[in-house]
């Protein structure tokens, strides 16, 4: 080996030092997870809900458009006709069989933009782990929200407060598919516990906050993001 070639080793083998000691001194990013989680943003695709009216009818109307949009093939729906005494939906029909396996789930929400009643919809929550493959399948009574409007907690799963809020984010930041004349329109129904929901705040000029009611997208410190982006932190 040359001596020109083993000068720029020890140079970039000095430089991983140089990297680290830059470090030292600025402000923590990590956090001892999973004792401390950080705050997920609204959008954040975690394990799925179905939803209720605010009269506590179910959303899922069974058409199974979900299942014929799911790129993994993970949900699997049986409709069935609403008993006329007594229906479960506002629909003629009703989700009677609902399941997400969560061994195949990829978590791309494509399934909340298919379902035409805003019946399926994500929390935020995704620290959930199985010992055995029949966990992994959610049935229906395991994911349609509770008499609260609230998530069912399940033994395997880690929730932490906030994760259960802000279930149908997603769906909302992009029911206006990217058209900025619907920017703040409200285009969703009421969602048992909470009612209506507020848009979340957008991205153009049309934007205002004040006028609409929008929450704003996301709060990042400034000492967790990088100075490129207009943070403090130092480095990549
Ligand atoms: S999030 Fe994607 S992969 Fe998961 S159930 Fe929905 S469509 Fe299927
Ligand atoms: S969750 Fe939505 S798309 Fe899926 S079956 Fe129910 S109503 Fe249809």
């Amino acid at each position: 080996m040359t001596r020109e070639p083993r000068k720029k080793m020890s140079l970039g083998f000095f430089g991983g030092f140089a990297v680290t000691l830059k470090q030292v001194g600025e402000p923590r990013v990590t956090t001892p997870y999973p004792d401390e989680k950080v705050a997920k943003p609204p959008r954040l695709h975690g394990r799925h809900v179905l939803n209720r009216y605010e009269d506590g009818m179910e959303k899922c109307i069974g058409c199974e458009l979900c299942a014929a949009v799911c790129p993994a093939d993970c949900i699997y729906v049986r409709g069935l006709d609403n008993p006329p005494d007594a229906p479960v939906s506002p629909g003629e029909r009703y989700g009677f069989v609902y399941e997400i396996n969560y061994l195949r789930c990829i978590h791309c929400d494509l399934c909340v933009e298919a379902c035409p009643t805003e019946a399926i919809t994500e929390s935020k929550m995704f620290e959930f782990s199985f010992t055995n493959r029949s966990d992994a399948i959610y049935t229906k009574d395991e994911l349609v929200v509770d008499d609260d409007g609230l998530p069912r907690q399940l033994p395997w799963e880690d929730w932490r407060p906030g994760e259960g809020d802000n279930t149908s984010g997603w769906m909302r930041a992009t029911s206006p598919s990217g058209a900025v004349e619907y920017e703040g329109e409200v285009q969703w129904s009421g969602e048992l516990g909470y009612g209506v929901r507020p848009p979340e705040g957008g991205q153009s000029g049309n934007r205002d906050d004040e006028a609409t009611g929008n929450i704003s997208i996301r709060t990042v410190e400034r000492d967790k993001i990088s100075r490129r982006f207009g943070g403090k932190v130092r480095g990549t």
